[in-house]
């Protein structure tokens, strides 16, 4: 819980310098924090942006950060608006719940007495962070690079300078879990594709992906509307026909589908059939209709996986809707939005012999692999 200052010339001697030639990307890990304590692992220094003091907090010692009238409070010093903290370069970095991060860390007060907590860090280190969540780290190692490049893109596309953070730690990004689970694997992944980003036309590919199509990708413009973009307009995938994850059913009691049509403003009191109503051209559904007592009801497909959540309702490729005791028995195909690439069809691939490019090629058509300069 101490704070030392250190004397201002031995500071700028030992700060880490921030100087980044590779990209760097800013990693919003809590947002709207009414305050959180962290774990010093080794020698990191807080330096307070507006008057330009720097601490240094002792090893292996936790401290509590909390925000007091638009300011930031470490260990008992009110200290400005705006915090930094740095590992010492080489060094340990800090633990926030038990998750490990390296980067520098750029605490802010946020309006409503909250705080405001961004890493920033290089992008390849980043990539430590996000594979070992968003894909198996027992994958093939060709499916590991596919992945690399395939969130390396998705993550520098995500840049947007204008705004405190590039992107959030969780899905509506890529989740980032700090730097727990890197095994050697991963690493070889990271560092053979070192900078090797997709591109079309010149520019970075959104490189979404998700954890299995079910047999044949989405289109981004089904999926969200995006224009017509040919890596990302859907092929068919018969790779990934072997996974548990190619085909899931849900049981969904009457009562529960009568609530969700009744928060859209249904006032139907029982239901007739369920049925898709409208499909994209990969087979997914866009609309589900329901038939009741009183009339039809049509409703998005993407708001029944929000509504009955989507690790239940896997994905909008549903290919039978049957009444069942009391409920609807929904059944479907593949896990995730099914836009870009297919994590079970890139593992199946590379167990069959297949390079990461040619992966990627398969899942992005008419994509180009090139090197960040
Ligand atoms: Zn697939």
């Amino acid at each position: 819980m101490r704070l030392k200052t250190l004397a201002p010339a031995l500071a700028a001697a030992l700060l880490f310098s921030g100087a980044a030639d590779a990209a760097e990307i800013r990693v919003g890990i809590r947002l709207g924090t009414p305050s959180f304590r962290l774990r010093t692992d080794g020698q990191v220094f807080v330096r307070d942006l507006s008057s330009g003091r720097r601490y240094l907090l002792v090893e292996r010692s936790p401290y509590e950060i909390t925000p007091v009238d638009g300011l930031v409070r470490v260990a008992g010093e009110t200290l400005g608006p705006e915090i930094s903290l740095e590992p010492k370069e080489g060094d340990l970095g800090v633990r926030i719940n038990n998750v490990f991060y390296r980067g520098r860390l750029a605490v802010k007060a946020a309006p409503g007495g909250l705080l405001n907590v961004v890493e920033h860090l290089d992008i390849e280190d980043y990539l430590e962070g996000v594979l070992p969540v968003e894909m198996s780290p027992g994958s093939p190692l060709e499916a590991l690079k596919a992945q690399a490049v395939a969130s390396r893109s998705y993550a520098l596309k995500r840049l947007s300078p204008s705004r405190d953070y590039d992107v959030t730690a969780d899905v509506n990004s890529q989740v980032y879990n700090g730097r727990n689970n890197v095994n050697g694997r991963i690493k070889t992944a990271i560092e053979k594709t070192r900078g090797q980003v997709l591109t079309y036309k010149g520019r970075i590919v959104t490189a979404y992906f998700h954890a299995c199509c079910g047999g044949h990708t989405a289109s981004s413009t089904a999926a969200w509307g995006e224009n017509v973009y040919k890596p990302l307009y859907g092929v068919k995938d018969p790779f990934c026909s072997t996974s548990r994850h190619s085909n899931w059913k849900l049981y969904i009691p009457e009562r529960d589908l009568l609530s969700f049509i009744q928060k859209q403003g249904s006032t139907s009191l029982s239901l007739k059939k369920v049925r898709v109503a409208k499909k994209d051209k990969s087979g997914r559904a866009l609309r589900i209709a329901f038939d009741t007592e009183q009339n039809t009801h049509y409703a998005e497909a993407k708001a029944m996986r929000t509504a009955f959540g989507n690790s239940d309702f896997r994905s909008t490729y549903i290919t039978s809707v049957s009444p069942t005791s009391g409920g609807w028995l929904f059944k479907g195909r593949g896990w995730g939005h099914g836009v870009g690439m297919c994590q079970s069809g890139a593992a199946a691939m590379a167990n069959k012999g297949r390079d990461y490019k040619r992966i990627l090629r398969h899942y992005y058509p008419g994509a180009s692999i090139t090197v960040l300069k």
